[in-house]
C-alpha cells in the first residue's frame, strides 16, 4: 500500500484497503477557524441536538486566523461564537486573539493595522501554527474545515480538508465516510540549488500536471531529494496538493519529521505518541515522476491559476505594482529569512507588504540579528510594510480594510498558495505566485525577477 493507503487502512482498522474503497475512518483531530467554525457549529447543533457534547473535547483545535484584523463587526463577531462554543464544550485548544475568555474580541482601527493586537493564546495562521502547536502526528488523521489542510502531510499524516457539514459530522461521531484516493508518486533526486526554495518544486509540478491534474488523488513524495528537504519545505509542498485538485499531499516519517514533532509536542504539552507510516516495497500509482531539483529554476504561477507556469527568468516584462510575503505557505520563518536575505540593504520599487505566519515568527524576525540589527528592522529599513498581525490577512481578499488586500485592479507578486480571479482582493487584479526569494527580487526591481541576480 501507498503511505496514504496505509494510514487509511489503519484508522478503518482494516488490513488493507485500495483507491475507490468507501470507508468509515476515525478522525485524531479536527480543525476549524473563524469562517468556517461557526457553520461547523451550527451543523453540529442542528443535527446532535442544542444540548449535545462534541465526541473527544481534545481533538478538536480551533485557530481565529482569517477575518481577524478588520473592523468589520460580522468577521468580530465569529470570533465570539467560537469562544462561546468552546466555553460552553470546555475544549482545551482553542487559539484565541483575546485572553478573556468571557471577553468580546473588537478590532481596534484607532491603533492600525501594524501594531500587534493580540493576547497570549493567539496562533496565526491555522496551518502553520497546528503544526507550531503540536497538534500533528505522524500517521494520524487529520481533517480540517480548510482547502490547504493538506499542508500536514508534510508530517507523514493523511490531512485533507472537508465542508463544514462534514465536519459537523464530525464533531459528534468522530468518523467520516470517504473513498480511498488513487497515488501519484514524485521522486525527487539530487538538492536544490541556490535561489530554489520548496515553493519552486511544488509550482513546478502544478504546471507539469496542471491545476486539476492531481483531482482527488493523494500526491505522495519520495525519493533523496524528498529527505534533503527541511521541513518548512515539505509544508510548502504539501501546502498546494490542492492547487492541483489533490486530496492530500504527504511525505514519508524520517528524523527530521520526528524532530519537529517531539519538540512541538513536548512543547505545548500535545499528545506526543504516534505511529509513523513507513514505505512499503510494493505500491501501486497511477502516475509516477522522477524530478530532479537540481535542474529546477526559479519558477512563477502567473496570473489566472497556479498552474500557468513559466521560469521567472523568462517574464522579465512583466511590471508590478506590490508584493505581498505571508500566508501559511510563504510566511513562515524561512520564508521571511530567504526574503531578507536578498532586499537586505537594498530599498523596495513597489508597495510591499509582509504578515508572518504566526506570532513565533514575528518573534524570530525581531529576535534574529544580521550585523547588529533585527531582521525585523532590515525588512522595515528597505521598506517592506511589516505588520506584527499574523494572520492570512489578503491570502484571500476578505474585506476591504484587510491590510496589503489589491482594491483595485493592479498585479501582485505573491509567495501566497492562490492565484485564481478575485483571490487576492479585486476580481481584475492578477496575482503571480512564486517563492519569497522571487518575490523579494521583483520587490526591488518592479517587475518579475530572476531571484539568483541577488544571490551571490
Ligand atoms: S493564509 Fe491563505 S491559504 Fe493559508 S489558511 Fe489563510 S487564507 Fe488559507
Amino acid at each position: 500500500m501507498t503511505l496514504t493507503e496505509k494510514v487509511l487502512a489503519r484508522a478503518a482498522g482494516k488490513k488493507y484497503v485500495q483507491p475507490g474503497d468507501n470507508i468509515w475512518v476515525n478522525a485524531d483531530v479536527l480543525l476549524t477557524h473563524d469562517v468556517c467554525g461557526p457553520g461547523t457549529i451550527g451543523v453540529f447543533k442542528r443535527e446532535f441536538g442544542k444540548t449535545a457534547k462534541v465526541w473527544d473535547k481534545n481533538k478538536i483545535v480551533i485557530i481565529p486566523d482569517h477575518y481577524i484584523f478588520t473592523a468589520d463587526s460580522l468577521s468580530n463577531r465569529n470570533v465570539d461564537i467560537l469562544r462561546d462554543f468552546v466555553r460552553e464544550q470546555g475544549l482545551p485548544y482553542f487559539y484565541d486573539v483575546i485572553d478573556d475568555p468571557n471577553g468580546h474580541w473588537i478590532f481596534d482601527k484607532s491603533k492600525g493595522q501594524l501594531a500587534k493586537q493580540y493576547g497570549s493564546h493567539f496562533a496565526g495562521v491555522c496551518h502553520t501554527a497546528i503544526a507550531a502547536k503540536g497538534h500533528t502526528r505522524p500517521g494520524e488523521i487529520l481533517f480540517g474545515t480548510d482547502s490547504h489542510t493538506c499542508m500536514a502531510g508534510a508530517f507523514n499524516q493523511f490531512a485533507t480538508g472537508i465542508g463544514n457539514t462534514d465536519a459537523g459530522f464530525i464533531m459528534g461521531t468522530g468518523k467520516l465516510l470517504i473513498k480511498v484516493p488513487e497515488t501519484m508518486r514524485f521522486y525527487l533526486e539530487g538538492a536544490l540549488p541556490k535561489g530554489v526554495m520548496g515553493k519552486d518544486i511544488i509550482l513546478h509540478i502544478i504546471g507539469e500536471i496542471g491545476f486539476d491534474g492531481a483531482t482527488y488523488r493523494a500526491m505522495q513524495y519520495e525519493g533523496p531529494g524528498a529527505y534533503n528537504l527541511p521541513m518548512d519545505d515539505r509544508m510548502t509542498v504539501t501546502n498546494m496538493a490542492i492547487e492541483a485538485g489533490g486530496k492530500n499531499g504527504i511525505f514519508p516519517y524520517d528524523e527530521k519529521c520526528a524532530a519537529y514533532v517531539n519538540e512541538r509536542t513536548k512543547l505545548n504539552g500535545t499528545k506526543s505518541d504516534y505511529q509513523p507510516v513507513e514505505l512499503d516495497q510494493d505500491q501501486k500509482f497511477i502516475y509516477d515522476k522522477v524530478i530532479d531539483l537540481s535542474k529546477l529554476e526559479p519558477t512563477v504561477a502567473q496570473h489566472p491559476d497556479p498552474g500557468n507556469r513559466a521560469l521567472a527568468k523568462t517574464l522579465d516584462k512583466v511590471k508590478l505594482d506590490r508584493a505581498y510575503i505571508g500566508s501559511c505557505t510563504g510566511g513562515k520563518t524561512s520564508d521571511f529569512l530567504a526574503f531578507a536575505q536578498i532586499v537586505k540593504g537594498h530599498t523596495v520599487k513597489i508597495d510591499t507588504f509582509g504578515v508572518p505566519a504566526t506570532p513565533e515568527v514575528v518573534f524570530d524576525l525581531k529576535n534574529t540579528q544580521w550585523d547588529g540589527k533585527s531582521v525585523w528592522d532590515h525588512l522595515v529599513g528597505a521598506g517592506v510594510t511589516m505588520t506584527e498581525n499574523a494572520s492570512c490577512a489578503a491570502c484571500l481578499g476578505g474585506p476591504v480594510d484587510t491590510f496589503g488586500r489589491m482594491n483595485k485592479p493592479m498585479s501582485c507578486i505573491s509567495a501566497t498558495n492562490r492565484n485564481f480571479p478575485g483571490r487576492m482582493g479585486h476580481k481584475e487584479s492578477r496575482v503571480y505566485l512564486a517563492s519569497p526569494y522571487t518575490v523579494a527580487a521583483s520587490a526591488l526591481t518592479g517587475h518579475i525577477t530572476d531571484p539568483r541576480e541577488y544571490l551571490s
